[in-house]
């Protein structure tokens, strides 16, 4: 696969197919547009910066999700600067807060942030509005593009902020041969083309809507169409367009949707709602033959929304993945729907190397070896932290040198250094999968146990995984969500604690038609877990906070909930 800046990939795209749809108002721009107007805005950009330069510089952005906010970070990148997205739903300091940390030259916004940049920025900063087309320099036909960069240049990168779910957002790094690496690997495994139309629902600062859902989808030439904010129905609307007995011959069947365990949840929930009609066209957009491929990340999915995905859409198996800012994309299942397995993250995609260290020693534990500290006394699973290595992996933390050194390990084989991510998996031997065509997805499949920090437990000496013990307390139909934490416990060490959010069953499943007590909670979940796994302490709350990516930071929550640190 060709390793291009991703500017001059778009160049070798067919300059008259679309690139770019608006969902609403049904606008479409072509890949020729987009390389026409990057170029121009690149260029007003050098020009905006008053001789500066622009190389390495960061340059925040504020502009709504669509074809602006493609040009403008595309644009960032050809200039060989650092684009810092931001998002326009962040209060005024929090976005103070990162175009102060990221030292960004300019802060450039759309008309419709104007307000919202006038109150971020203090005296010192600029601001430049943008309108590309209004002011937009044609260059002509596609044999005319000036090449206006090296097609090897490393130059220029992204900026983005971690989601800061267990403390302030970190900037991290990606240079442009890294943000190509992750779309490379991406591209291999999930074989995005241009026959793919991505339905664009998610956030545009975060590393899953940018690279897996906007930059990889652009390397390959598909339509992505950007519908935003999230709204379930009109999602519904979308995808049923085509199917429905008049069907508007604008809308193309949508191939492709990757979101966050908690979009499918609010789908699920809606679909009911919809008319008849609608839904019957809705479960043939979904149908494989139409909808190539719907993934899951960001955080765990839950089992029975999975289930639910799978019957609704007769047949589409959601594949969930695992990644970080940091990374990108490491972790995958495969194409293949027996390599979509339940609670797993599936085989380390293309180029990423994987390795797992001992929780305490962090020594590396080598694939065959049976690690004392495993969860069960599996002999075909080892346990431990995640550590990463490759083209896919970040570049630093901005200004936090001790910060990134504190992060890598340096390899005994002197390849080059591990990130730790922090994160802790189970590999193991799952007898069927891992035999797909796809060279990458073999072997033994990763399962994710959460944060060491927060999801993995010690309580009596036994180690438990908070994700595990959540993925099985949301089988419980009575259950909508719930978030598994430890609290200090003198006895145990940490106690096992739950915060659940009961669901409309679980409202009237108690005696005399009442809501579910703890108590009944844990009376069924003795038939799911073994006693030390399920929670001494339970807390029914109406609702869980969660950040944009639907997570939750466990930390604040243990204070909300106890008023205590975690344990
Ligand atoms: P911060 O680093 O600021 O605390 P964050 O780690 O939530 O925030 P991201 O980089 O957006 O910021 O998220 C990466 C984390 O999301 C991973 O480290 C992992 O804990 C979690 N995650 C991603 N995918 C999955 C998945 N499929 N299952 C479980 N957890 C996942
Ligand atoms: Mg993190």
């Amino acid at each position: 696969l060709p390793r291009l800046p991703i500017f001059e990939a778009l160049k070798k795209h067919d300059a008259t197919s679309t690139a770019v749809v608006h969902s609403l108002s049904g606008r479409t721009f072509t890949y020729g547009e987009l390389v026409n107007d990057i170029a121009a805005a690149k260029d007003k950009l050098q020009r905006n910066t008053n001789g500066k330069g622009t190389e390495g510089e960061r340059i925040a952005f504020l502009v709504e999700n669509g074809y602006d906010y493609v040009v403008t970070l595309l644009s960032i990148l050809a200039a060989h600067a650092i684009a810092v997205p931001l998002s326009p739903a962040f209060p005024a300091h929090e976005l103070r807060y990162i175009l102060d940390q990221s030292e960004s030259l300019v802060l450039l916004s759309s008309e419709k942030f104007q307000e919202k940049a006038d109150e971020v920025l203090k005296e010192g900063m600029e601001t430049s509005p943008i309108n590309y087309k209004q002011d937009k320099i044609m260059l002509g036909k596609t044999d005319d593009y000036v090449t206006l960069e090296d097609p090897t240049s490393d130059k220029g990168g992204m900026m983005l902020y971690t989601s800061g779910t267990t403390s302030r957002p970190k900037g991290v790094v990606l240079p442009q041969a890294v943000l190509t690496a992750q779309s490379m690997s991406l591209l291999e495994a999930w074989e995005y083309s241009s026959k793919d139309v991505l339905l664009h629902v998610l956030p545009l600062h975060h590393i899953h809507g940018t690279v897996n859902a906007l930059l990889t989808p652009l390397f390959a030439g598909s339509i992505i169409e950007f519908q935003f904010p999230f709204n379930a129905t009109a999602v519904w609307e979308r995808l049923a367009a085509p199917f429905l007995p008049n069907p508007d011959p604008s809308k193309k069947p949508i191939t492709f949707l990757t979101v966050v365990p908690t979009i499918y949840t609010r789908l699920l929930s809606t679909h009911s709602t919809l008319t008849p009609e609608l839904q019957t066209a809705t479960k043939t957009a979904l149908n494989p033959s139409n909808m190539r491929l719907n993934i899951s990340g960001s955080a765990a999915l839950p089992t029975p929304v999975k289930s639910a995905w799978t019957e609704l859409s007769g047949g589409n198996v959601l594949l969930e993945r695992y990644g970080m800012t940091e990374v990108g994309m490491a972790l995958s299942c495969g194409l293949s729907f027996a390599d979509r397995i339940d609670g797993s993250v599936g085989w380390p995609l293309p180029s990423v190397q994987v390795r797992l260290a001992d929780l305490e020693t962090g020594e590396i534990i080598k694939d065959e070896e049976q690690n004392a500290s495993s969860t069960t006394s599996n002999p075909t699973e080892v346990l431990g932290q995640i550590q990463l290595r490759g083209p896919t992996i970040f570049k630093e933390y901005w200004k936090n040198p001790s910060a990134t050194a504190k992060e890598f390990v340096e390899g005994e084989d002197g390849q080059g250094k591990w990130f730790k991510t922090g994160d802790v998996a189970i590999r193991r031997v799952v007898p069927g999968a891992g035999k797909s065509t796809q060279p990458w997805a073999k072997g033994p499949a990763y399962f994710i146990l959460g944060r060491q920090s927060s999801d993995i437990l010690k309580t009596g000496g036994e180690k438990v995984s908070a994700l595990e013990i959540e993925r099985e307390m949301l089988s419980l139909p009575q259950v909508s969500e719930v978030a598994v934490v430890g609290l200090a416990s003198e006895a145990w060490g940490q106690k096992v604690a739950a915060v659940v959010v009961l669901s409309e069953m679980g409202r009237t499943a108690g005696k005399g038609g009442k809501a579910w007590s703890g108590l009944d909670m844990r009376r069924a979940l003795k038939e799911l877990l073994v006693s030390y796994k399920i929670p001494q302490e339970l807390k029914i709350v109406e609702s869980i906070r969660r950040n944009a990516m639907g997570k939750v930071d466990k930390k604040s929550l243990v204070r909300e909930v106890w008023g205590e640190e975690v344990g």
